[in-house]
């Protein structure tokens, strides 16, 4: 029966996928990583002929080893449906010498849903599977593009309730708007008065408090998680690498077995670390760039080997990558500390007690294949006013953080080689930053107004996601503190 999956901080934590999945998080705060990632054993001339869900069903099922046949294809049917407004689920597009991967085709028009459609799937299958009776109550922090992706995969699903915390100063009015006109039954949704890191982290608290554990457990929940922590999250978003490759394999743009260069807009990292998983499963991917706005951490990470979160934090106009500490990039330590869990504990000690870590020259050595740099925020506005003049296309603000570090890299390396770039918004998503920086005198608008202007100069329809929120009533207006957290989800479960 495969591989298990095993605690960055305690080798002697296993778990088997659907496990992993139930939990959310290892003990202690510490990640399930898979203890091997398979090779991808079908030629890529063969996955070029399947649709997205066969891709998705060869990809998972390396990864989910516990799940039957049968199991994932009902979560994979289920998930990549007619809630994506594209039969290709995640179209290839050529721009700016790029291939863009457009992951926001689905509910909520942002990548978060290429996961999030699937999860709920999922987490309900693995409880089935496990023999668990607890009502299931996902708790997520957001730094705007999850909350909205959760609450839609998860609402009104039997057996499950979401509570989800946004920075209540900093995510878009449409992000916002999004969030608080949830309808579904068994939704909560709190704005706190912090940042992403503040919700990250007292939702990381609740996940390791014991003692609060077992008072769920009296009363029939347990927690688990919607966050890129839970590698229910990571295996679905490996597939549209894979998916996108095998396109441009299709289309004769390249041979299978050609190198290809990713790049990533980056914040939590974790869709960067799930490309790289999907290069350990044996895709042929020369450099990850990973793109930072002006919250440049992981850029200073790379550059030096030394993590340090003692800085301020900016908010900028690509606010689902305003993050300081990147949760994911733990998976990435614990691999290229030679999966020491020891090691890596003490590096995440260093980083919650200091603020920061360092790592050893023998580990930055392993990271050769990982190249960093960051678009400051007027260089994202310039970006978007770009490319749009260049052909017409409009990039949403996180993918113009991605396509400016692009720009940098062929210009320091002169590397040429075919590039895809996860774009991972609709423009929908951010349309102030987003028309601002085509036109500045539109400023004075309203954000519906705004919507309208977007349609005009791209003449890509209004998503139906934005539609449905120009007039739904505000269902959720809670606002509490981060020390209020527990409280406040206490009080949603009724206990
Ligand atoms: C979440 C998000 C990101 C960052 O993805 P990570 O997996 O957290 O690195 C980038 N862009 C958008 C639009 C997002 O919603």
């Amino acid at each position: 029966m495969g591989f298990l999956y095993r605690s960055t901080r305690n080798e002697n934590e296993t778990a088997t996928a659907s496990e992993a999945i139930l939990k959310g998080l290892a003990e202690e705060g510490g990640l399930f990583v898979p203890d091997e990632i398979p090779a991808l054993d079908v030629p890529f001339e063969v996955l070029a002929e399947m649709d997205y869900k066969g891709v998705a069903y060869e990809v998972m099922s390396r990864m989910l080893t516990d799940f039957t046949e049968e199991e994932l294809k009902y979560c994979i049917n289920g998930a990549y449906d007619s809630k994506f407004d594209t039969e290709l689920i995640a179209p290839v597009k050529y721009h700016h010498g790029a291939y863009i991967l457009e992951l926001f085709h689905g509910k909520t028009i942002a990548f978060k849903d290429m996961a999030l459609s699937i999860l709920p799937y999922l987490l309900t299958t693995a409880a089935k599977k496990n023999n668990i009776d607890n009502e299931i109550v996902i708790l997520t922090a957001t730094s705007g593009d999850t909350g909205k992706a959760a609450l839609a995969g998860f609402a009104d699903v039997p057996g499950t309730r979401i509570a989800v915390f946004y920075p209540k100063n900093g995510v878009s009015p449409i992000q916002e708007k999004q969030m608080v006109t949830e309808k579904g039954k068994n939704t909560f949704v709190a704005g706190i008065t912090g940042n992403f890191d503040d919700a990250q982290t007292g939702v990381k608290k609740m996940f390791s408090d014991k003692a609060l554990a077992e008072e769920l457990a009296a009363n029939g929940f347990q927690f688990s998680s919607a966050n890129s922590i839970n590698i229910g999250r990571l295996v679905p978003q490996m597939v549209y690498y894979v998916y996108s490759y095998t396109r441009l394999v299709a289309a004769g743009t390249i041979k299978a077995g050609d190198k290809i260069n990713v790049v990533v807009p980056t914040g939590n990292f974790g869709n960067i670390l799930a490309a790289y998983y999907a290069s350990l499963m044996g895709l042929p991917v020369n450099k990850f760039i990973c793109a930072s706005n002006d919250n440049k951490v992981l850029y200073d990470f790379f550059t030096t080997g030394e993590y340090d979160r003692n800085r301020d934090f900016i908010l900028t106009t690509s606010p689902s990558m305003d993050i300081l500490i990147s949760s994911n990039l733990e998976r990435l330590i614990y691999r290229i500390a030679g999966n020491d869990a020891t090691k890596n504990a003490e590096l995440m000690k260093s980083l919650s007690e200091n603020g920061k870590y360092e790592i050893t020259d023998e580990m930055k050595k392993n990271l050769y294949q990982f190249y960093g740099n960051y678009a400051t925020t007027e260089e994202v506005s310039e970006t978007i006013r770009k490319v749009y003049d260049e052909d017409g296309y409009v990039l949403d603000t996180h993918t113009s953080v991605a396509v400016a570090v692009y720009d940098k890299y062929k210009e320091e390396t002169g590397d040429t080689l075919p590039t895809i770039i996860a774009s991972t918004a609709s423009p929908y998503k951010f349309t102030r930053s987003v028309m601002t920086a085509i036109d500045p005198s539109l400023d004075s608008k309203e954000d519906f107004e705004l919507v309208d202007e977007l349609e005009k100069v791209s003449q890509v329809k209004i998503p139906q996601a934005v539609e449905e929120i120009r007039t739904a009533p505000v269902v959720h207006d809670t606002v509490c503190d981060k020390e209020e957290m527990e409280a406040v989800v206490k009080k949603f479960l009724g206990i």
